[in-house]
């Protein structure tokens, strides 16, 4: 579970909240909107059904709360063992380069400070898991005043001549709409929703976690110079850090007098840094660390265009978040209003705001395109993590080197793709993980010019044509269908395999020069160049041995067994 999968569930609560308490509303009408017996009936009755929601709703989400607070734990856990292991990396990379600045720490204090470690974050997520009950309790606290508040006002509204019952209730709820389920104050008093407070609170402590994990290694290896990334888009809080040598005092144990033990150099001392502002909430800036003698020195300095630059994306990017936060209000207007002329309006509204939002992101590409570099980083980094569970090692080896070979970007057209060109990987921002593997597979296939050179195509056209020999003048798809009805995906019309076959499903797209489309395909122009069918056929079979599922590799076998045992001789014999 991410940290947007959490926000995501408190705003699904938040939703159902609100429109369980417009039901009630909507369900008893009072008809003659002037008579106040009429309304003092209805009050009674919401009353009550008030009472029936409370109750209802804290046995609801009682269980929903304690299911996504012990998630919680999971994340900032694993953003710790992250930041554990891209440090290790990082480190034995500047090792390699020749980086001797460092003092192992023996062994026997190992153990100690990686226990001093866990209990510093247990103490990190306890405290988190404890802020997210209170604002839990909170929200469901609010919704019940909000509740009572528009039952009270109903009537009130009536009476000043809203007109219609459903034009009252607009009225009673329209700060409610407007707002969401505001229920956390926050120091400087400004009031905020429940996923807005789950996203700063869980990005924060897994920053904290991932910084801490981070140090840990650092100081495994008695490493403490750290250097904050000067970036495109820094906070205005962090900028007078960019750039900048400091001694990691709070997570990586440097010395309080901020002398680096290698070069005997005095540097700032991150906990002054943070002090002074850097690492606020929602921050996005992060530091690595720092190989004095190693890493290029710092260039702090922003020109006077750079820094209006960043002036200026700032700006666009708080404008860019109040639309899009007036077009979730009027969304929530227009979905939970009663009046239907109040729905038209708020349509309205919403379709302004998304045009300003359009352009604004217009407007703001670049912006975006460096917010998207970071999704792609991050992409990346979980990528060659999840190398570590690949079980072929020599799957394994091939594509960790190739990985150190590329460079990721990303991709402006609709799909992920390796340039042949600059040897970069274009990545869709919802490119999954198997797809990251299928374009290094491309990588690895220009490396070792491997199709280049003939290879696979003896063996897929033989296997094609025992594939037609054996479909016997019947249709390939309906063959494939009778034999492995569990490669195919129940829930779509037609002939469509479920995900995991994709590889195969675009494998025999370009066998069949276009002719049988299980879902997952390529174009028909692209198969008509020479050489393609068997570029894409090896970096699908690369696709399907980093994913390494047993189902895909027997069928795939059966279906194509020359290709297959082809692709595994190549494989050993690049990797001799
Ligand atoms: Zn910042
Ligand atoms: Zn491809």
């Amino acid at each position: 579970m991410r940290d947007y999968d959490i926000e995501d569930a408190f705003a699904a609560i938040e939703e159902e909240l609100i429109a369980s308490m417009l039901r009630n509303m909507k369900r008893h009408h009072v008809e003659e909107i002037a008579e106040d017996k009429q309304w003092a009936m209805w009050q009674a009755m919401q009353l009550e059904s008030l009472e029936r929601y409370k109750k209802a709703n804290q046995k609801k989400f009682g269980s929903r709360f304690s299911d996504i607070n012990s998630r919680i734990g999971e994340v900032i856990r694993e953003a710790s063992k992250h930041g554990y292991m891209d440090q290790e990396t990082e480190i034995l990379k500047a090792v390699q380069s020749g980086f001797l600045g460092y003092r192992r720490m023996p062994d026997t204090m190992q153990a100690e400070f990686f226990k001093l470690n866990e209990r510093k974050l247990e103490t990190l997520i306890r405290a988190v898991e404890h802020d997210m009950e209170k604002a839990e309790t909170a929200i469901l606290r609010r919704a019940d005043d909000q509740y009572r508040k528009a039952i009270f006002n109903a009537q009130v509204y009536a009476n000043t001549g809203a007109g219609t019952y459903e034009k009252a209730v607009d009225m009673a709820t329209r700060d409610m709409l407007s707002a969401g389920l505001k229920c956390v104050v926050y120091a400087n008093g400004a009031m905020h929703t429940l996923q807005d407070y789950a996203d700063m609170a869980l990005r924060t402590a897994s920053k904290r976690a991932y910084l801490q994990g981070e140090g840990l290694k650092r100081q495994e290896w008695g490493i403490t110079t750290v250097i904050v990334n000067k970036r495109g888009n820094p906070c205005p809080k962090c900028l007078p850090f960019c750039g900048k040598i400091l001694i990691d005092d709070v997570w990586s144990g440097g010395s309080k007098d901020g002398i680096s033990p290698v070069t005997g150099l005095k540097y700032p001392l991150i906990s002054s840094a943070i002090s002074a502002g850097l690492y606020h909430p929602r921050c996005k800036d992060s530091h690595t660390t720092y190989f004095e003698g190693i890493s290029t020195p710092p260039d702090s300095k922003y020109t006077r265009k750079e820094l209006d630059q960043i002036a200026e994306d700032y700006r666009n990017e708080q404008k860019i978040q109040h639309a899009k936060q007036q077009v979730d209000k009027y969304d929530r207007l227009v979905k939970h209003s009663l009046d239907e002329e109040d729905k038209r309006r708020y349509r309205g509204k919403a379709i302004e705001w998304r045009k300003v939002l359009k352009k604004l992101t217009d407007k703001n590409f670049s912006l975006l395109l460096k917010g998207m570099d970071n999704t792609i980083k991050e992409r990346s980094k979980e990528f060659y993590r999840s190398l570590l569970n690949v079980e072929d090692d020599d799957i394994y080896q091939l594509l960790q080197q190739s990985y150190k070979r590329v460079q990721f970007k990303a991709s402006k057209k609709r799909r992920s793709y390796f340039s042949q060109k600059d040897g970069v990987v274009y990545l869709v921002e919802k490119a999954d993980q198997s797809t990251i593997a299928h374009e290094l597979f491309h990588e690895i296939d220009r490396t070792y010019g491997i199709t280049k050179s003939g290879m696979l195509k003896k063996e897929l056209s033989s296997d094609y044509a025992r594939l037609q020999s054996m479909s016997d003048g019947k249709f390939i798809q309906d063959v494939l269908y009778s034999k492995y009805p569990d490669m195919f995906d129940e829930s779509v019309e037609g002939f469509v395999v479920k995900q995991e076959y994709r590889g195969i499903s675009d494998i025999i797209h370009g066998l069949t020069g276009g002719k049988v489309n299980l879902g997952y395909r390529h174009s028909m122009e692209y198969w008509r160049i020479p050489g393609n069918l068997q570029k894409e056929a090896w970096a699908q079979y690369g696709r399907m041995y980093y994913s390494g599922d047993e189902r895909v590799l027997s069928v795939l076998m059966e279906l194509l067994p020359e290709t297959t045992r082809e692709f595994e001789r190549i494989i050993k014999a690049v990797m001799k």
